[in-house]
């Protein structure tokens, strides 16, 4: 059993977003807020796995926060990394980043390949697939036209995405290119790409397979990890937004799924071992994170907030969602099975 691992990021402050009153201080891992002179307000105190000010990089928080998930990833344990706050706080720049400062999507699969290239005695296979909710649909990033795809569950499988486009990749730049792929299949025709980027999911998974290159005995231990790497929609609330018609249908969902995810997160903080009622079958996106909330899975949560007065009380939601979600446990273990071995097979 392990605790989940949360931390808190602030994103750089905007100058329009004047500095007000009321300020967020960091000390250590901890995140508190004071007064103009100084004084804390008493009660909003939070502490955390580490804190990211706002001058650090994606290159420290995947160091920090991710990079040990990747490694478990390549030898045999499910990972999954996922960036939650509101719209704006940098969930998008913390998954994927930029030309200058690469995110942690980017960082992970230069990683991967890098790393299993010099395993000399195993061989690897890696997939990657690429997929959006919007709407509780899932949208398949990687194959234009393969929308609304069902959720299955089988004993070999487990919960997965039915239909779903998986690419075999051999290098870190043959994914980076999916991955543009995938974005701008999001953008085909679509009108106002903020709203939908901020109203979606997108789910960014990885599957590692191994093998031991030259075992002699008559049976292979294939591991076969899952790697998760999740940005999700923003979490503020909807009566902010003032949604209404389309936003609205949009808005409820985007809700639901959050909802639901902070409904699964609030029951496994509260329960402990006596676990209740789980809802992860309530939502798309927490039937697709089971095994990372409460299950065999090393997950990491990045809560990304803005520093600004105006966002303070979006900024305290967030940290309630990080207190609760970093009492939850899981139990990873590596996923190994075995397969009588075939000559071909090596
Ligand atoms: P979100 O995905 O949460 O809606 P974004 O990642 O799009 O938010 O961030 C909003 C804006 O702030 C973008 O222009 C982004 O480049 C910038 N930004 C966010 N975090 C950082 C950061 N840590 N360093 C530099 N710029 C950032
Ligand atoms: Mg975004």
């Amino acid at each position: 059993m392990e605790k989940i691992s949360v931390a808190v990021r602030f994103r750089p402050s905007i100058a329009e977003e004047a500095a007000g009153e009321r300020q967020w201080r960091i000390e250590d891992n901890r995140i508190s807020l004071h007064r103009p002179l100084g004084t804390p307000i008493s009660g909003i105190s939070f502490a955390f796995d580490h804190v990211f000010e706002q001058s650090s990089t994606n290159a420290s928080v995947y160091d920090i926060l991710i990079k040990s998930i990747i490694h478990a990833a390549i030898n045999g344990f499910n990972g999954t990394a996922f960036a939650y706050g509101q719209t704006s706080s940098g969930k998008t720049f913390t998954m994927n980043g930029s030309q200058l400062d690469p995110g942690i999507i980017p960082q992970a699969v230069r990683d991967i390949f890098d790393t299993t290239h010099m395993i000399t005695d195993r061989e690897f296979l890696v997939r990657v697939s690429y997929m959006e909710i919007y709407n509780e649909e899932i949208n398949d990033l990687l194959s234009l036209g393969n929308q609304r795809l069902p959720v299955h569950e089988s004993l070999e499988r487990g919960v997965y995405v039915a239909g779903l486009r998986e690419e075999i990749v051999n290098s870190a730049d043959q994914v980076l290119e999916l991955i543009k792929l995938g974005e701008a299949n999001r953008h085909v025709g679509e009108t106002n790409m903020n709203v939908r980027s901020s109203r979606s999911h997108t789910i960014f998974r990885m599957v590692i397979e191994s093998s031991a290159k030259d075992s002699t005995s008559s049976v292979d231990a294939i591991r076969v990890s899952v790697l998760n790497l999740v940005d999700l929609a923003g979490s503020e609330r909807i009566a902010k937004t003032g949604a209404g018609g389309v936003r609205l249908k949009e808005g409820k969902h985007i809700n639901k799924s959050l909802m639901i995810l902070g409904n699964v997160i609030n029951k496994l903080s509260e329960n402990g071992k006596h676990r209740a009622h789980i809802p992860y079958r309530d939502s798309k996106l927490t039937r697709i994170l089971q095994p990372a909330l409460g299950g065999n899975a090393k997950t990491s949560i990045i809560c990304t907030v803005a520093p600004e007065e105006v966002h303070i009380e979006e900024t305290k939601g967030t940290l309630q969602f990080a207190s609760r979600a970093k009492r939850i446990t899981n139990c990873a273990q590596v996923n190994e099975i075995q397969l009588p071995s075939y000559p071909h097979r090596r």
